[in-house]
């Protein structure tokens, strides 16, 4: 870069001639240069062969001149340059600061969350969602039958990573066949680390291709074993940091791992329907950046005192997310929290249409990723 800059403030020639006496220098044999000391006529013919090697005359004072205004402007621009650099990492340290500030982030919920969040856990008792056979926590249960131990928590690590950009139900089909696959190639408990080191990559990536980014998730998994098999005895770590180390692998995933696999409750991991619905239910602040982490440090804060919410509430809201709160549409025709007033995204056209349809004899849509018959049963009961 700075080399970049002097050839083009000096221009190519000297830029050339400098990389030249450089060169030449280097490759200068001192055998070579002994030998034409010892001439006779030694200092004259050293001094011309010496100005043969290096191409270059010597600098005249006029010449001195130029390239010292020449080096003082360089010199001037590169702090400059370095002054910006500063600005910006300040800047960007800033920004970093500010998210991760305790001050900006909430204490306490908002006062219509508890309020919310209970009537949500209500129906969740009721309803039956992907997540709950089909969720990362219990996918290694329902594939494998595994609830412990070295191979269950390798697996959950495996289906947290397959998890991200995919649907349970995918993610639960793409988690059976693997096991499928390694039991018929003779590996007694199926998808395990062992299978997964000797496993070619691109064997790996076909296997997993109804995933999204199955092509990144095949390398990030193949990494990871080997990071495993490497570093940690095939056992997955137990602290944050070492597990959001391995490739493709964030807080959401770290955090829900320790959980699942270990017990360990450091932190709530927070998906796309929780960021959703924190947004929707005006449960956070808002901020510019509503991202997961934004959302997961807000919601540490709040529940700070009710850390036993930490691994249950990701599950009751991705469920609850799943079949009644959806990203479009939600159903709020089967929720119970619609007429209650208290929850500031409700559907209220929806509701006008639940009521003329109930009055047409027209019944609740029951189609769903889920099952839903207990709470439309509640629902029709209340009215
Ligand atoms: S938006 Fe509708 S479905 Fe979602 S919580 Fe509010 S009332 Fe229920």
């Amino acid at each position: 870069m700075v080399l970049k800059k002097i050839k083009d403030e000096l221009g190519p020639s000297l830029y050339f001639t400098e990389r030249q006496t450089r060169r030449s220098k280097s490759t200068a044999s001192p055998s070579k240069l002994q030998t034409v000391d010892k001439t006779d006529d030694s200092k004259d013919r050293f001094e011309l062969e010496c100005k043969q090697m290096l191409s270059i005359t010597p600098p005249s004072s006029e010449h001195h001149d130029v390239m010292k205004s020449k080096r003082r402007r360089i010199q001037i621009k590169t702090e400059s340059d370095s002054k910006d650099l500063a600005a910006t990492v300040k800047i960007k340290k800033q920004r970093v600061s500010r998210i991760t500030s305790k001050e900006t982030l909430p204490t306490q919920p908002p006062p219509h969350f508890w309020p919310m969040y209970n009537e949500i856990k209500k129906m969740r008792s009721r309803i039956k969602a992907p997540v709950d056979e089909m969720g990362c926590a219990n996918v290694a249960t329902t594939v494998s039958g595994l609830s412990e131990g070295k191979v269950y928590r390798f697996q959950c690590l495996v289906s947290l990573m397959l998890s991200s950009q995919t649907k349970d139900e995918v993610n639960f089909q793409v988690m059976k066949k693997l096991q499928d696959y390694f039991i018929s190639k003779g590996y007694k408990q199926g998808l395990s680390l062992e299978a997964i080191l000797d496993i070619d990559e691109l064997v790996l990536d076909q296997l997993i291709y109804k995933v999204g980014f199955h092509r990144r998730k095949a390398t990030y998994i193949k990494q990871t074993a080997n990071i495993l098999h490497e570093k940690y005895n095939g056992e997955i770590p137990r602290t944050i940091e070492e597990i959001t180390s391995f490739p493709g692998v964030g807080p959401k995933m770290g955090f829900l791992l320790l959980q699942i696999a270990w017990n360990i409750n450091t932190g709530i991991g927070v998906d796309t329907h929780m960021q959703r619905m924190a947004k929707i239910f005006k449960w956070i602040p808002a901020s510019k950046n509503m991202d997961p982490e934004y959302v997961r440090r807000c919601f540490e804060s709040m529940l700070a005192d009710h850390r036993e919410e930490w691994s249950r509430i990701n599950p009751i809201l991705v469920g609850f997310g799943q079949v009644v709160c959806l990203p479009q549409r939600p159903r709020c025709d089967v929720c119970t929290l619609s007429r209650t007033g208290i929850c500031p995204a409700v559907d209220k056209a929806l509701l006008k249409k639940t009521d003329t349809d109930k009055k047409n004899g027209i019944k609740i849509n029951s189609k769903s990723r889920g099952d839903l018959s207990n709470l439309i049963k509640d629902i029709e009961d209340l009215h």
